[in-house]
């Protein structure tokens, strides 16, 4: 429980000072990439009441640049629901 607190407090002061995607942050606080999904969407739910916001540029498409705006998941989208492609560039997250 302490340690992931830590690296929730490592995530959001490492988000507090540049954009970062989740592959970024996997790299500087070394967990794996999917487990940066779920202290995302902790941190996103726990900043509600500190006044600061997750700031999120969305997946999108390289093929059709399709933007994933609506989607209310940290992790990566599959495909692209309008042509099917599967390159995805990254979101990136910065708390302002
Ligand atoms: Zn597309």
């Amino acid at each position: 429980m302490e340690a992931l607190q830590t690296v929730r407090k490592q995530i959001v002061s490492l988000l507090s000072e540049e954009d970062l995607t989740a592959m970024d942050i996997s790299h500087l606080v070394r967990i794996p990439e999917k487990d940066v999904a779920g202290h995302l969407s902790h941190i996103h739910r726990s900043l509600g009441s500190t006044g600061k916001k997750l700031i999120i540029e969305p997946y999108s498409c390289m093929s059709c640049g399709y933007q994933f705006k609506k989607r209310d998941r940290f992790d990566r989208p599959g495909r692209c629901p309008q042509c099917k492609g599967s390159h995805i560039r990254l979101a990136s997250y910065r708390i302002l």
